[in-house]
């Protein structure tokens, strides 16, 4: 039986005034079943740190550099989000894929750096929709996910995996739970052939998900929770997201 997570990722978004607003009403909304974090903008981890101390909620951010340290200007290593205490830290999401020209193998090695220093990588995978449309679904998302295997070995049951297509990232539009299923199920069976803790993983879905469509979603036998961008931005529908996991 695996616990379900579920990861706020607030992206470029919030305020020192906006974020203790949301915080707060996070404290007061849980605590819930299941384990609970935010991903948060660098700036704001050491105060978001502060305000969730005492609380079962935890954090984390939402990219780490490759490198362990250096003349890398403007890079985070996850030398230092272990440091500030970081428990998860977002590896290749789309929006890094796309805008910032990473690629598999820059994912994987980020996920390496943090595992290295004991901050789990949520890698994100997922295909666009032209992909889906060509019906490549499948073969780009264990491509993306072959990456991290080959390069973790014998500790990719370590991390945390995240299924977000990106066409229903932002979009409103969201995988059907039968959808995102199918291809959950898929990402299993490729874990499964690369670890014996496969079964223990958990494989998150984010895409527009919001409180009314939530439960469907994590009812389905290989959706282990999610990584939610937009309604988690509101303590309401966050913690509606955490009651239905
Ligand atoms: C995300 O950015 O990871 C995400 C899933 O966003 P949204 O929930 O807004 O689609």
């Amino acid at each position: 039986m695996r616990k379900k997570l579920v990861v706020g990722n607030w992206k470029m978004h919030g305020s020192r005034a906006a974020n203790a607003v949301l915080l707060a009403g996070l404290k007061e909304a849980g605590p819930w079943n299941a384990d609970v974090a935010v991903c948060v903008p660098f700036p704001y981890i050491s105060e978001t740190a502060l305000a969730l101390t005492g609380t079962a909620i935890a954090f984390g951010a939402q990219d780490c550099s490759a490198h362990e340290q250096g003349a890398y200007t403007g890079e985070v290593s996850s030398a230092m989000l272990q440091d500030i205490g970081c428990r998860y830290v977002i590896v290749g999401h789309s929006e890094r894929r796309a805008y910032h020209h990473e690629g598999d193998q820059l994912v994987a090695d980020k996920a390496k750096a943090a595992l290295a220093h004991g901050v789990t990588p949520i890698v994100c995978v997922g295909e666009t929709l032209a992909e889906r449309e060509a019906g490549r679904t499948e073969e780009v998302v264990k491509r993306q996910l072959a990456a991290v295997i080959h390069t973790l070995t014998h500790c990719i049951g370590e991390i945390v995996v995240a299924y977000e297509p990106v066409w229903a990232i932002g979009t409103g539009l969201t995988a059907t739970p039968e959808q995102a299923q199918a291809v959950h199920h898929v990402l299993r069976q490729q874990l499964q052939a690369a670890s014996k803790k496969a079964d223990a993983m958990r494989i998150l879905y984010g895409g527009s998900v919001k409180p009314d469509n939530a439960a469907q979603l994590f009812a389905q036998a290989d959706i282990d929770g999610g990584l939610i961008g937009g309604a988690a931005l509101k303590a309401a529908d966050f913690a509606a997201i955490c009651r239905a996991a």
